[in-house]
């Protein structure tokens, strides 16, 4: 088997240097000459929520505009697809599309931002989690599918890049359901890496010319790291990709799990980034719960987890009652109060993040209890 190569190349704005560093990557890789002209290529693009791209919580669209250029000089048919944390429809993809400014990335180009929300289930044997679920037909039925996700720490699965991303491809708010079945993280690690070897990208793309440190995936900061990534392999290039912006592999499930199944092997990088310059990224809050040291006895690993859980806490000063945290919980336990704010059970709360995830304006955080202050000594 020949080696897996990784590309990591400095890119500082978005502008027109992002064109000459994605075809550097897309020639290096042998990507281009791969590619057979006619055929459809569906760009999975992160688009967790309808947000600027200021945020950084969205794949930039002069990425996703400079890539449907060079993907088009090859002749191939584009179409740009995602189906973000919140009701599956053509009004809220629009206004979606609209905010992350997917409107400006096909303008001028060929290419379709998708509107095909139709899906089918698929069976995966093997697996050890769901070993039947559904993804979008738009992905399912393209030739080739290229993931273009975005670097960012995650406050489930402490980083989200390439093989994260492609967890997406599950329709709308099926997602928050399969968050419910799987609430324990290695489990849902086991299920995202399942999706990803399923859908198989022909090539991943990760856009970290800004990405995203703390309390990511959407209410974290911004940081300016200045790398375009890419490779054949979505496992390498996170096993990379994380470590370069100082995020511990062991840390972070997808990852574990991908090393478990040899999916990672040895790869070679090309790069011309240098590592003492990267700055490295804050972890999240409810960073790890369930890491601790093989030496603690099992009983009281146990006991240490259930009381050092980490739980939304909600902000009502800053919320606007917009009520998607309550739309997307997956164990339905988010309610408004009498005055239109949002309250949840405690006690069956799953830690699976999605209210965070969705929030619009930051009006829920983290909160982390005195134990787990006191275990990870932050
Ligand atoms: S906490 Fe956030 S998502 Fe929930 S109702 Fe308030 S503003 Fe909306
Ligand atoms: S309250 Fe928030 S963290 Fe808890 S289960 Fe619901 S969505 Fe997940």
């Amino acid at each position: 088997m020949s080696l897996n190569s990784v590309f990591a190349f400095k890119c500082q704005e978005y502008d027109d240097s992002v064109r000459i560093v994605l075809e550097r990557i897309l020639d290096e890789s042998g990507l281009k000459r791969e590619l057979i002209p006619g055929k459809t290529v569906l760009l999975k693009v992160n688009l967790l929520m309808g947000k600027d791209p200021k945020y950084a919580v969205t794949t930039n669209p002069v990425i996703v505009h400079e890539l449907i250029l060079l993907l088009e000089e090859l002749g191939m048919k584009v179409i740009v697809a995602d189906s973000p944390g919140g009701p599956l429809n053509e009004a809220y993809m629009r206004s979606v599309y609209n905010a992350c400014k997917m409107n400006e990335a096909v303008e001028g180009t060929g290419a379709e931002l998708n509107y095909d929300f139709s899906s089918r289930e698929v069976n995966l044997e093997r697996s050890s989690t769901l070993k039947k679920f559904e993804l979008l037909n738009a992905v399912l039925d393209a030739d080739y599918v290229i993931n273009v996700a975005k670097l960012k720490t995650h406050g489930m699965m402490t980083y989200t890049g390439a093989v994260k991303n492609l967890y997406g491809a599950i329709p709308g708010l099926i997602k928050a359901n399969h968050h419910f079945k799987l609430s324990e993280k290695s489990l849902f690690g086991s299920h995202i890496v399942d999706i990803c070897e399923y859908i198989n990208p022909v090539f991943s793309i990760i856009d970290g010319i800004e990405g995203m440190e703390g309390n990511g995936p959407s209410g974290g900061d911004v940081v300016k790291t200045g790398i375009i990534f890419g490779s054949k392999s979505p496992f390498a290039l996170d096993a990379y990709a994380s470590n370069l912006v100082g995020i511990e592999e062991k840390l972070i499930p997808t990852l574990i799990n991908s090393r478990l199944r040899g999916l990672i092997g040895d790869y070679e990088v090309i790069t011309d980034v240098d590592k003492d310059e990267v700055k490295a990224y804050k972890l999240p809050d409810s960073i790890d719960i369930s890491f601790m040291p093989n030496w603690v006895p099992g009983l009281i690993k146990k006991l240490i987890i259930k009381n050092m859980k980490y739980r939304p806490v909600f902000i009502h000063n800053k919320c606007v009652k917009c009520k998607k945290c309550e739309d997307i919980c997956p164990a339905k336990i988010i309610t408004m109060n009498t005055s239109g704010y949002p309250i949840y059970e405690t006690e069956k709360c799953i830690s699976c993040f999605c209210c965070h995830e969705v929030c619009p304006y930051r009006a829920i955080a983290i909160k982390k209890p005195l134990l787990a202050k006191m275990f990870s000594g932050r």
